[in-house]
């Protein structure tokens, strides 16, 4: 039996991919009967999917009062407008409308936490009675993600990890991608480790391949897809700010 206050309900779009893995999560967060549910991340601009998050409410006597938008990529921003056309008593918190630092539900509150990293405006949302953390796109169920240089950057984003894992009693990571996991301290330690060892893996070769961020990604990153090519290199690109800081000219 859970010992969560409230429901978590996954979501997820149809917009697999490289980038979004089996694609992008909606969370719901609510108590059956309760009249402010949360989304966290609409989801893409896609009207079935939004259909799908309005079923699961629906079916769990759930209305919803509030979304926060994680980060403004497409993929989690792009149906705000549709909720805001169809619900416009639901408040929105993105990039753009402004985020609170606390959004209270009458089943607790969600704490809207500054992570910067993946994207400059990313945040996690924190449930700390329930110990859940919605880490959008800067901890994934699986698998590292990407940081999106110049708008993010790999500096913030290992302070972004660092103050995730301080959360006290975490119980549960719901992520932007991929599935839900317990271990949540070993998710976001796992995380913090492989960003910290591609950063030394860059240091080591950076200077006998020039700072030159293609190079480097052919060296680091052998066989990588096409597909994903422009994601190691921003990887690097931000790695090579994070070491060299003032050389990249930011
Ligand atoms: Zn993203």
């Amino acid at each position: 039996m859970s010992a969560s206050p409230y429901d978590v309900i996954r979501v997820t779009a149809s917009n697999a991919s490289e980038y979004t893995q089996d694609g992008t999560n909606s969370w719901i967060v609510g108590s059956p009967g309760c009249a402010d549910a949360v989304l966290i991340d609409p989801g893409p601009d896609d009207p079935v999917h939004l259909a799908s998050v309005e079923a699961e409410l629906e079916r769990r006597d759930m209305r919803l009062s509030d979304v926060i938008v994680t980060h403004a990529h497409d993929d989690h921003l792009g149906n705000l407008w549709r909720v805001a056309l169809r619900q416009p008593e639901v408040r929105l918190h993105s990039l753009f409308t402004g985020l609170p630092g606390c959004i209270e539900t009458s089943f607790g509150e969600l704490r809207v936490i500054p992570t910067p990293g993946h994207t400059h405006d990313s945040v996690m949302v924190w449930g700390e009675e329930a110990g859940v953390l919605f880490t959008g796109d800067t901890a994934l169920g699986d698998g590292p993600t990407m940081i999106d240089y110049p708008d993010g950057s790999a500096t913030d984003y290992l302070t972004s990890l660092e103050t995730a894992l301080a959360l006290p009693g975490l119980r549960a990571v719901h992520p932007g991608h991929g599935r839900s996991r317990k271990d949540a301290y070993e998710v976001l330690g796992w995380n913090l480790a492989h960003r910290r060892a591609r950063v030394d893996r860059v240091r080591e070769v950076a200077d006998q391949l020039h700072r030159d961020a293609e190079r480097i990604v052919d060296h680091c990153y052998p066989g990588v897809a096409p597909a994903l090519r422009p994601a190691a290199l921003q990887n690097t690109q931000a790695a090579l700010e994070h070491l060299f800081p003032s050389s990249t000219g930011r």
